[in-house]
């Protein structure tokens, strides 16, 4: 199984909190916003496809995000 993450870097402020708490899935680019790592990426750098072994944690970050720039399905 897998969950589909999205993330959307119009709202990204780059705080840090995602890659900081879930570094197995999230990364930062050139100016601190937050892309997915390379291998879960499918569409974009912001689009892909995580196992959910690793669901906590990105959830956590979505949770935590302050601006609401994860989504996840
Ligand atoms: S937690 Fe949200 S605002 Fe902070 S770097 Fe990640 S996506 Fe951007």
């Amino acid at each position: 199984m897998v969950i589909k993450v999205r993330i959307d870097q119009e709202k990204c402020i780059a705080c840090g909190l995602c890659y900081g708490m879930c570094p197995d899935v999230f990364e930062a680019d050139d100016n601190g916003k937050s892309r997915l790592i390379e291998k879960y990426r499918t569409t974009s750098k912001t689009e892909g496809e995580v196992p959910d072994t690793l669901k906590s944690c990105v959830e956590d970050a979505k949770n935590g995000c302050p601006v609401g720039a994860i989504e996840i399905e």
